[in-house]
């Protein structure tokens, strides 16, 4: 963008991040309980990123497909978001020319949360499913 890397520290104090993924169409969606593979994938995204999800009474939908969603089993998006301060260290790290999985990482020490960890908020809450965060993010 030709915006030097110390210009962006010097001016910028938050990075939001948003990816736009499709709601499950509740007129036809498929309810369940989360399969074995499904709920270690779960875990294994809560030990990666230091949080906790409740699977507790949570089910997931599977789309199908209806006349109100052109068949597809989805309808209308939401969108998913990600928050990065950047307090001193990362503004350090990003005038020091930082790779962006260093960046990450670093992030990662304090409190962002990627978002991944909003999209799986978003299935333990029945708006979307895996397939469709996976399908914008690649999650597994
Ligand atoms: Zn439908």
């Amino acid at each position: 963008m030709g915006i030097s890397n110390y210009d962006i520290s010097s001016t910028v104090g938050t990075l939001v991040s948003q990816r736009l993924v499709r709601k499950i169409c509740k007129k036809c969606a498929k309810k369940r309980e989360f399969n074995e593979d499904e709920i270690n994938l779960i875990k294994k995204l809560e030990d990666k990123y230091n949080v906790k999800f409740n699977l507790e009474g949570k089910y997931t939908y599977d789309a199908v497909g209806c006349k109100e969603c052109n068949n597809s089993g989805y309808y209308d998006r939401i969108g998913i978001f990600e928050v990065l301060g950047l307090d001193d260290s990362i503004k350090e790290l990003i005038v020091n020319g930082a790779s962006t999985i260093e960046i990450r990482n670093a992030a990662l020490q304090k409190d962002y949360k990627p978002l991944i960890v909003d999209g799986i908020n978003k299935v333990l809450d029945g708006v979307t499913n895996l397939n469709e965060l996976d399908r914008k993010l690649i999650i597994y």
